[in-house]
């Protein structure tokens, strides 16, 4: 059998060992129960970033979104498809999230994408990732790394989130608040911005500075 299928053939029956063992009392949970997570991650479909795993999360711990390079668009209220802000909706509106987080990542293939003029003809990528054009077109005349275009695209998602009314105006009242974070693939560490110092910091540092639980 294929190599990677068989991976995952036998991760699924390591899964059902650690969840539905007669001692796992995971899936009891879920099977009696509403899903009611208290985050809410938006992160790249890159096959390297799998919040779950980094985070060593369980089953009902995160609602994710993963599309190219973890951009949030602006609120469009027309009859197109829109996949994220459908997700961000029934997070934010039907399942109360207390915390969105928009996860970056260094070294992202979409970024990469829209800074290549020779980026390959495609059906529906460059449209997605036009989205954050003007974040990275400004990165571009300042000639700003990779990295920084990823953090001004990711600016970019957070402004777009605040455009949603219901987020808006749940991050006013202080029942939501935005995260933006950054994963080093290289390191394998995650930064947290800091409103406060207005840069990125170790996740703990970050939270621990502000004296609350949670930046914006
Ligand atoms: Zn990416």
């Amino acid at each position: 059998m294929d190599i990677s299928l068989n991976k995952i053939i036998k991760g699924y029956g390591n899964f059902r060992k650690k969840y539905l063992s007669s001692q796992a009392k995971t899936i009891q949970h879920l099977m009696y129960a509403e899903q009611n997570p208290d985050i809410m991650i938006i992160s790249c479909c890159d096959s390297r970033v799998e919040p779950s795993m980094i985070f060593e999360c369980d089953p009902g711990d995160l609602f994710t979104v993963r599309n190219i390079a973890s951009i949030v668009p602006p609120y469009e209220k027309d009859n197109l498809h829109h996949g994220t802000s459908a997700a961000l909706e029934f997070g934010v509106k039907f399942l109360n999230v207390k915390n969105l987080i928009l996860i970056g990542h260094s070294n992202c293939g979409g970024i990469r994408a829209l800074l290549n003029e020779n980026f390959e003809e495609n059906d529906f990528i460059s449209n997605w990732i036009e989205v954050s054009k003007d974040a990275v077109l400004q990165c571009k005349s300042n000639s700003c790394s990779l990295e920084d275009c990823i953090k001004l695209s990711l600016n970019k998602s957070y402004e777009n989130c605040m455009t949603f009314p219901w987020i808006k105006e749940k991050v006013e009242e202080g029942t939501l608040f935005l995260h933006r974070w950054f994963f080093n693939l290289q390191t394998g560490t995650m930064t947290a911005y800091n409103p406060a110092s207005c840069k990125y910091e170790d996740l703990e540092i970050a939270y621990a500075q502000t004296g609350q639980k949670h930046s914006s």
